[in-house]
């Protein structure tokens, strides 16, 4: 590119970092952006200022809240039920099926090498189930290895309690993650969910 600005230079470097975009996409975005000052740039200004100050992750369920304002985690949960999942996009996908009124908890990722325990937001759980009277907790992380182990390390650590734990349907196609499961495959894991500690 000829008479390139530095600005534009950094602009697409940013874009392209984004998930499923290459150098191609994120020319064709930032020229969009630089064409529509007014209409996308401005406001997108604004709000990433925004959501930099105002946006953090509750420490307690792995939410995003404000920074400012008590996290929906605090609010009752009538359900006594806590869906546990891997990230925040698994529990958009599920929410968005309509199929659970419970609470939520993101681990934040799986046990793997470089995540461990306490990195994960597990202790938190263990606090949650406790204090907040909770009856079942739905383990729905990924049919992977690491979603596995990761899901039977929380029922091993809660096995002292009286919690009733279950998990997504086998159904569920291995090696598949939450995120990517169309809305069927997830309905029908969910209805189907089977019991796995019958304490
Ligand atoms: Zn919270």
């Amino acid at each position: 590119m000829q008479n390139n600005l530095n600005e534009i230079e950094e602009l697409i470097n940013l874009i392209s970092k984004f998930p499923g975009l290459g150098k191609k996409s994120a020319k064709r975005i930032a020229l969009k952006l630089i064409n529509n000052k007014e209409a996308l740039v401005k406001p997108l200004a604004k709000v990433l200022g925004q959501v930099y100050k105002n946006v953090v992750r509750c420490k307690s369920c792995g939410n995003f809240k404000n920074e400012d304002k008590p996290c929906v985690c605090l609010a009752k949960n009538k359900s006594k039920k806590i869906c546990v999942v891997e990230n925040i996009a698994d529990m958009w996908v599920i929410e968005q099926t309509g199929i659970f009124d419970g609470g939520y908890h993101i681990l934040g990722g799986t046990l793997s090498n470089n995540n461990r325990e306490d990195q994960l937001l597990i202790p938190s759980l263990i606090n949650r189930v406790k204090n907040e009277s909770i009856n079942e907790l739905i383990l729905a992380t990924s049919a992977t290895v690491e979603g596995q182990t990761t899901a039977h390390y929380i029922q091993n650590v809660l096995k002292d309690t009286n919690v009733k734990i279950s998990k997504l349907a086998q159904g569920l196609p291995i090696g598949s993650e939450i995120e990517f499961l169309d809305d069927g495959t997830l309905f029908s894991a969910f209805k189907n969910r089977s019991l796995i500690n019958t304490s």
